[in-house]
């Protein structure tokens, strides 16, 4: 099922794109053949049990509608759907990405800016045909992509709605906008359907993952499954107009205290290709936890210049030299 991308051509004057004209997207071809709704049964069989994600919820069933760690039953829950103007360039565009915000999730980071819906099921459940009205709804819109947030415990059912989404006319690339710990039986499911990856990459040492992240094993999780990721979709690559089409897009927050973590982090994704497209993230806020308990002191506060130019220096180092360009946190 791997469809490893070759190198593609390098283009345009060292602002870090590469161009090419678009293709549709692979969930248009998969769909012709039918192939498109035999990965959503295989999908829905993940269910029950649930295995959907790496925490593998062996005692919960969810096509009856029990509820897992990740708090979703049997249907996505939906929090809200709009053109995001937030994004990075390439995937806001001028229009709007059109971003899809999942309810529910498989992680516990305990500085979530989002727990309001991370940890509960926030927004309607929608049915298969509901998903893919949504879907249908931005695309109308005039966004530039479905920005699928937080799926990594709704696969089954957004590949539910990807062929009805199909068949009434979506053809906008698909972005899967990812904590990066996603299970690789589902992410194997997604070959040839995802176009971008967007996996946030966030921690690596486990006795850190345990702590803020609520999970020993995600250091491990993420780096097999941005290298799957990366087998599939290869380089980001993007349109004239500068619209991400295909590839993967690795986000990471630095957080105060672990620039020598993001070093780290970022020393890896030069190993998977120095062509990685690289967001690093300095906007980072105490939220969630770190505020409404005294645990975690350390990340009260706020991160420095000085840390944030030490991970880009050391990614620089490593090889890396595609960096989201976007605006800077004013100091
Ligand atoms: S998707 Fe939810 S229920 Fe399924 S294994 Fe992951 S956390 Fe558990």
């Amino acid at each position: 099922m791997n469809t490893a991308v070759a190198r593609l051509p390098r283009e345009v004057g060292g602002d870090g794109r590469f161009v090419v004209d678009p293709a549709p997207p692979g969930y248009l071809r998969l769909h012709e053949t039918g192939e498109l709704r035999e990965r959503a049964e295989a999908a829905r069989n993940l269910l029950t049990p649930c295995r959907v994600c790496p925490r593998t919820c062996r005692d919960v069933d969810r096509l009856a509608d029990e509820v897992g760690a990740c708090r979703i039953g049997r249907y996505a829950h939906v929090a809200s759907a709009f053109a995001h103007l937030g994004e990075e360039e390439v995937l806001r565009g001028w229009r709007g990405s059109g971003t899809v915000f999942f309810s529910g999730c498989n992680l516990r980071c305990v500085f979530c800016q989002n727990a309001d819906i991370s940890q509960r099921a926030a927004g309607p459940a929608l049915t298969p045909d509901e998903l893919a009205t949504v879907m249908l709804t931005l695309q109308a819109e005039g966004c530039h992509n479905i920005n699928l947030v937080t799926p990594e415990h709704v696969v089954p059912q957004i590949l539910e709605a990807l062929p009805i989404a199909a068949e009434a006319g979506l053809t906008l690339p698909l972005v899967y906008n990812t904590s990066a710990y996603d299970a690789l039986d589902s992410l194997a499911l997604l070959d040839g359907v995802v176009d971008v990856y967007m996996p946030d990459v966030k921690l690596f040492d486990p006795r850190l993952t345990h702590r803020y992240l609520g999970l020993r094993d995600y250091g491990e999780v993420a780096r097999q499954a941005v290298a799957a990721m990366h087998a599939q979709v290869g380089e980001l690559v993007v349109d004239r107009h500068g619209i991400a089409h295909r590839g993967l897009l690795v986000r990471h927050l630095v957080l105060p205290g672990l620039g020598a973590e993001s070093e780290a982090i970022l020393r890896w994704l030069a190993t998977v290709s120095p062509d990685t497209y690289v967001n690093v993230m300095d906007q980072y806020r105490p939220d969630w936890k770190v505020l409404s308990t005294d645990r975690y002191l350390e990340l009260r506060e706020r991160v420095t210049r000085a840390e944030v130019d030490a991970v880009l220096a050391a990614g620089r180092d490593a090889g890396l030299w595609r960096f989201d360009r976007r605006r800077r946190m004013t100091w």
